[in-house]
């Protein structure tokens, strides 16, 4: 049995109706307007590279037939600016293809080999000490993730670490009864108070002039940002300028 359905319900199915779509269109043109924001700071955070190698490749051009030190720095530019413009590509493709849809593998991990290999390759790599202080019960803790992904976001923290920073860099390991956190603990050059909620924007970068000599894309935290969520990874960033930053990752324990 079903009730007759009277005016009244039928303008209440038209004002919901009404309501969902509205909805559903201020979230498409929010999304619309995302996109064309990206695009449009892509664009431009491309242009700075191209611009800094179209100009040392023109003064090789002109006087560097005659001056071999001119060589020698506009190579330099180049090269520098042309991996800068390879990793933000590289950067700007995998987030795109995160938004999209991010495919996520979980297996059951020992995470200390793990975090020791990512270990391994940043200091073969870079020539930095990085100490590892973990609590005992850690040697053969478990857990369920995407082994590939988890390595790729401490990668990120790992690397910005070494970059706005000079002396060791501490990973801290602990436990609680439903976390597990890793810290990464910097004593470098640290991040403005005011600047913190904003360095997970895209492309932000909170000193373009500080920053340039590091060659950042001002992507890695935003992808971090991406898969800290895929994995259901909490992300706490604590600094203080030129005190240094820590960055504490806590993995939920299902
Ligand atoms: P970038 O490629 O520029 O490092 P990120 O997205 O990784 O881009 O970081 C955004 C900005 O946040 C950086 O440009 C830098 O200004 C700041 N930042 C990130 N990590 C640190 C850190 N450990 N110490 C100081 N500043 C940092």
């Amino acid at each position: 049995y079903e009730r007759i359905k009277t005016k009244d319900d039928r303008k209440d199915e038209l004002a919901h109706l009404e309501y969902t779509f509205n909805d559903t269109m201020k979230l498409l043109e929010r999304n619309y307007k995302k996109q064309e924001q990206f695009v449009s700071d892509a664009s431009h955070e491309l242009k700075t590279p191209l611009t800094v190698i179209e100009s040392y490749a023109s003064l090789v051009n002109r006087r560097g037939i005659s001056d071999p030190k001119i060589i020698q720095e506009a190579t330099q530019a180049i090269l520098e600016e042309s991996v800068r413009m390879r990793d933000m590509i590289e950067q700007m493709l995998q987030l795109a293809r995160y938004d999209e849809e991010m495919v996520i593998s979980r297996q059951t991990i020992e995470l200390l080999p793990v975090i020791n290999q990512t270990l391994r390759s940043m200091k073969q790599a870079y020539h930095r000490k990085f100490n590892l202080i973990i609590d005992p019960d850690f040697e053969t803790i478990t857990y369920k993730t995407d082994e590939q992904k988890l390595k790729q976001l401490l990668f990120i923290f790992l690397d910005n670490a070494r970059k706005y920073s000079e002396d060791e860099i501490d990973m801290h390991m602990t436990e609680t009864t439903n976390l597990i956190k890793i810290a990464i603990t910097d004593r470098g050059i640290g991040i403005p108070k005011d600047a913190i909620p904003h360095v997970f924007d895209r492309f932000y970068r909170v000193d373009e002039a500080r920053n340039r000599k590091t060659g950042g894309t001002g992507l890695g935290l935003s992808l971090a940002k991406e898969i800290a969520k895929g994995l259901q990874i909490k992300l706490v960033i604590e600094s203080d300028i030129d005190a240094g930053t820590t960055v504490t990752l806590e993995l939920p324990k299902i």
